[in-house]
């Protein structure tokens, strides 16, 4: 067993790392305040092949594979966690289009998501179906060549400027309750874009709500078989928990990083805040929590990569790298005392980027459910 990266995985992560540094973090507290969306980070993800990580290279994506598209995604996180959550939805759609597309659905979306020219958006949760998931009402009715949705979609991540929006929508209620995955695209009569959120964290990201009024999808953008829909929507998510445990490792290290420097600057007592243990333990357990974090976001995209089962592993690592990250954050803002409680230090962002890791693409307590559930069964 070896625990390195191989060459070009680490190359992805060196270069993805200056990116980061020197392109994403110095505008990431600017893009907070004036609540932003980073476009032109994004641009440069799809100019340098980190949008279609999980796409082959014969539908216009980079195919350096899970593990890479893991590491890329944890050094974007730290430069700009609004940037990273953009990054991570794109992928994740791009994934599931090469996975249960059509030949043609490949190549009409596959090129455009994978250069950064459109971005993706996955739209299951609605207002009243959020972590149960297969409680969503929005409907598609088959009508000739056409599906007619109606319904609306909360929370949903790049809604406002995607080139495709995967939506899940229910095709049958009898018999059995059956779901479907369209690909929406921008301009489909009947299809409308709500207001964004005002959010306490991640705010440079895009987060609508979406609209169906009986919306014409063509049969030739339907994502896989009739009724297929939960299942496509339940493997993007686990693909998709990898890329969040990345997300959260990646801010917190960011974080982690602040407080480091900070502690050794600081004086109190006549001597750095670094040479008192109580600040050392706090740095010693973040540290110690966010590596395990990675090594758990790396397994499971160790075993996406190499075709092995990885629901629980996913489920593993996104449950424990978001909560080590909240943990890891809060002590930060803690070392940085009261000057971490203001906006001049980065600390009190990553805090409020840092929440919603525990909360999107299924809560603590639904990871714990899958968790369970392969234990128990
Ligand atoms: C910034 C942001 C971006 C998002 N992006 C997207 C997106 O791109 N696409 C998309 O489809 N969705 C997106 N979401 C939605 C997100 O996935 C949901 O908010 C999340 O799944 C939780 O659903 P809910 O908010 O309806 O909470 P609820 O499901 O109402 O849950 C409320 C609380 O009850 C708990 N709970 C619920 N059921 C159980 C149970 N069985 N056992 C124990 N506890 C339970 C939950 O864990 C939670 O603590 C986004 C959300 C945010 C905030």
């Amino acid at each position: 067993m070896r625990f390195e990266l191989r060459e070009e995985q680490a190359q992805i992560r060196e270069m993805v790392r200056s990116l980061a540094r020197k392109e994403f973090a110095p505008k990431a507290a600017e893009i907070d305040e004036q609540v932003r969306y980073p476009a032109e980070n994004l641009s440069r993800l799809g100019e340098l092949g980190l949008l279609g990580m999980l796409v082959p290279a014969s539908y216009g994506g980079s195919e350096t594979g899970a593990v890479a598209y893991a590491v890329a995604l944890a050094e974007v996180a730290a430069g700009c966690a609004s940037t990273a959550v953009g990054m991570a939805v794109t992928n994740m759609v791009g994934d599931g289009i090469h996975r249960f597309g059509t030949e043609e659905q490949k190549h009409r979306f596959l090129p455009l998501l994978a250069s950064g020219a459109a971005t993706g958006a996955f739209a299951l949760t609605e207002p009243s179906a959020g972590s149960d998931a297969f409680g969503i009402s929005t409907s598609a009715v088959r009508d000739g060549e056409t599906y007619v949705l109606n319904g609306s979609k909360a929370f949903i991540t790049n809604g406002t400027r995607a080139g495709v929006t995967i939506v899940m929508a229910v095709t049958d209620k009898k018999p059995k309750k059956r779901i479907g995955a369209f690909l929406v695209e921008p301009g489909m009569p009947g299809f409308s874009i709500g207001k964004a959120e005002h959010k306490m964290g991640l705010k440079g990201s895009d987060t609508v709500s979406l609209s169906f009024d009986d919306c014409r999808v063509p049969v030739r953008n339907r994502l896989g078989e009739e009724g297929e829909g939960f299942a496509i929507a339940m493997s993007a998510l686990d693909g998709g928990r990898i890329g969040i445990a990345a997300q959260s490792v990646g801010i917190a290290r960011a974080a982690l990083e602040a407080a480091t420097s900070y502690a050794r600057e600081r004086r109190q007592f006549g001597q750095p805040l670094a040479g008192f243990q109580a600040i050392q333990g706090m740095l010693a357990d973040s540290a110690t929590e966010l590596d395990a974090a990675f090594l758990l976001a790396l397994r499971a995209a160790y075993r996406k990569e190499t075709g092995a089962s990885y629901t629980r592993e996913a489920s593993v690592a996104k449950v424990f790298a978001s909560e080590a990250a909240y943990r890891a954050c809060h002590r930060s803002v803690q070392i940085f005392g009261g000057y971490g409680y203001i906006r001049e230090y980065p600390v009190e962002r990553h805090l409020r980027d840092i929440k919603v890791t525990s909360i999107y693409e299924g809560t603590s307590e639904i990871q714990r459910i899958v968790i369970a559930r392969n234990l128990l069964r």
